[in-house]
């Protein structure tokens, strides 16, 4: 038989490679915009055609390249950033894997002028598709100016898939912010189709987020400043006086990077707790410097997402320095920062009497018997409402913990002998985020909140296909803030968030209204669920099996799902594992990140030897 193997052309494989960096216009506009950073620019332009469709250009007076490296610079893995494997621990730049510049120019139409400050005339290269076009030398000021035209040109099937150009706009003038924001002391200014959007000088941190946010923030920034061994932590928060009922102004940068962290934003929320209205978020601008030794950053170009190695210590330092700041303002009416915090109630539970939890068990429940197998009834999703609905640390309150009789299936009765070790051996939670249990012949940790997305993802999905989904008629209709591009996609995706039980009202410029809503929504979350609902939409990659409903059932998972940092009841971290135990994927959230790691007693016993 013939040989079948085959390597790819080169410029098939960069093309493959600049999917993975290159996302939409705002993944070149980050990319470039750090190059310039990264080559000590002052000064930073940023000039877009079409939502960067048509044109992103980025000019800079920083130093600059050769013309040797001016070739370079768009070879796969060039890079004048790091020389060994070692370096990427004590990274001061933001890039180093040298594949943005070789990946954006596999799938646009580039012209990169450049000069160092030592020569005299300057270098211009035209490259389109991974092909040199021009190479000739240029009268141009010192620094870098690098232009990337029809994005996409050559791939049809990704540029079709672009959003509209204000949901692209408002993807590139979010990356423009974190950027400008990190770095007050570099001038930056931004030109949409001719017209300027910023124009930010050279200044200090509470100038930069006044120029970008406007002067009425001024009043509101509480400053916060702390030093410990683990980190530093600097910047400002705002008076809750003035929180706002959207998430938007949140920011946390990790040694001047932008990130994002579900579980330090519920640490500032924490410290903010009694101050903050239902359905208020705080607006922060938040700098934590840490020795880069101990984070763990991502080094996949695009993800924003960060490991630190003391997260809980952090977690802590952070809902302190908050807490103090409030204080010290004379922003919040109480605080004892020696109080046993871990009993703290959220605001609107405050003034209600606590109730006996109320745990309804069937007493005639035997998980191990077998008959009735061949009944088959779907599995109760009446009591997963009880999981999500997040108090806080505060257990009270209907704790309804229900074990269906009826359902084995066979794959269960395998799982009720596992069931059975587990009930002897009961769950135990740490670090508030993982439960512990042990199985027949591993001990597994499971983290509770991708248990949880990946148990209401399925309930969901169930729920909506295969039952009719079922809207909740609301006497009074309900009235959603959004901004104008979040309408219009909202708009775009009606057809799928009716099929789920959303009914419509109105589309109006700066929101929308609801007659009906999915009962599988509880109120209060309903707002954070349609955000979540946005955003993730928003960011979605399109791929081949791309849907719309699968992005929207996801999006609810993640925002119904309980949290990491919520305390469980032994009951509930059970629920969590016959729940997850009895799902068609128990392994992986939706998402695709791991749920359970497992630690063979093999394993462990090899640790004593
Ligand atoms: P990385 O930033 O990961 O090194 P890139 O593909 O983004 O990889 O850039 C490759 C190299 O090109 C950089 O390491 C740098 O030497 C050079 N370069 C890119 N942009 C600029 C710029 N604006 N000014 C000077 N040099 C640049
Ligand atoms: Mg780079």
């Amino acid at each position: 038989m013939a040989d079948i193997i085959q390597l790819l052309p080169d410029h098939v494989a960069n093309q493959i490679a600049a999917g993975e960096v290159v996302q939409r216009p705002a993944s070149v506009v980050k990319e470039l915009l750090e190059n310039a950073i990264d080559a000590k620019a002052t000064q930073i332009k940023l000039l877009l055609k079409d939502a960067g469709k048509i044109l992103i250009q980025v000019i800079d007076n920083g130093i600059g390249m050769s013309q040797t490296d001016a070739r370079l610079s768009f070879e796969r893995h060039a890079t004048s950033k790091i020389k060994s494997a070692n370096d990427i621990y004590k990274l001061e730049t933001k890039g180093f894997r040298g594949e943005a510049l070789a990946s954006i120019a596999a799938i646009a139409q580039v012209e990169l002028k450049t000069k160092q400050t030592k020569d005299e005339v300057g270098n211009i290269l035209k490259i389109e598709g991974s092909k040199i076009i021009v190479q000739d030398v240029i009268s141009t000021p010192t620094g870098t100016s690098i232009s990337v035209k029809n994005l996409f040109f050559n791939i049809p099937a990704r540029r079709n898939f672009l959003k509209s150009n204000a949901v692209e706009t408002r993807h590139i003038i979010d990356e423009f912010q974190r950027v400008a924001l990190a770095h007050p002391n570099i001038g930056f200014s931004l030109y949409h189709n001719n017209n300027e959007v910023y124009h930010l000088k050279e200044d200090n941190l509470r100038q930069r987020i006044v120029a970008i946010f406007g002067d009425r923030i001024n009043d509101k920034l509480v400053p916060i400043d702390e030093i410990t061994d683990l980190v530093k932590i600097k910047g400002f928060i705002a008076n809750p006086k003035f929180a706002k009922k959207k998430r938007g102004e949140q920011f946390f940068f990790a040694n001047n990077r932008f990130i994002k962290s579900n579980y330090l934003n519920h640490a500032v929320v924490n410290a903010y707790d009694g101050l903050l209205a239902k359905g208020y978020y705080p607006t922060y601008f938040i700098f934590l410097e840490v020795d880069p030794k101990t984070i763990d950053i991502n080094i996949h170009p695009t993800k924003t997402e960060i490991k630190f190695e003391n997260e809980s210590d952090i977690y802590a330092i952070i809902r302190a320095t908050v807490k103090h700041s409030l204080g010290q303002y004379n922003v919040a009416p109480l605080l004892d920062f020696n109080r046993d915090t871990s009993m703290d109630v959220p605001y609107d539970y405050k003034n209600k009497a606590k109730k006996t939890p109320n745990i309804s068990v069937n007493p005639n429940f035997n998980p191990f018997k077998t008959k009735n197998t061949k009944t088959q009834k779907p599995i109760n999703t009446s009591s997963w409402e009880s999981l999500y609905v997040d108090k806080g640390d505060v257990i009270t309150d209907n704790i309804k913990v229900e074990i269906e009789e009826d359902v084995t299936t066979n794959k269960q009765i395998e799982l009720f002998s596992e069931i059975e070790e587990k009930i002897q051996a009961k769950t135990f939670q740490v670090q508030r985020k993982y439960i512990l249990s042990s199985l027949k012949n591993s001990m597994v940790v499971i983290k509770q909140n991708l248990a949880h997305q990946r148990i209401l993802y399925e309930e969901l999905l169930t729920k909506i296909t295969v039952e009719e989904a079922v809207s909740q008629q609301l006497v009074i209709p309900i009235e959603i803030e959004f901004i104008k591009q979040d309408v219009a996609l909202l708009f775009e995706t009606k057809q799928e968030l009716e099929n789920i039980g959303f009914r419509f009202g109105e589309f109006k410029s700066d929101g929308i209204i609801l007659s009906g809503i999915p009962t599988t929504i509880p109120q209060d979350k309903l707002v954070s669920t349609l955000e979540e609902i946005v955003e993730q939409i928003k960011s979605e990659v399109p791929q081949e099996n791309f849907s719309q409903l699968d992005v929207i059932i996801k999006s609810m998972a993640k925002n119904l799902a309980i949290k990491t940092g919520k305390i469980l009841s032994s009951k509930e971290q059970e629920e969590i594992i016959d729940k997850l135990f009895s799902c068609k994927e128990p392994n992986y959230s939706p998402y695709g990140k791991l749920i359970v790691a497992n630690f063979s007693y093999d394993e462990l016993e090899n640790k004593f030897l």
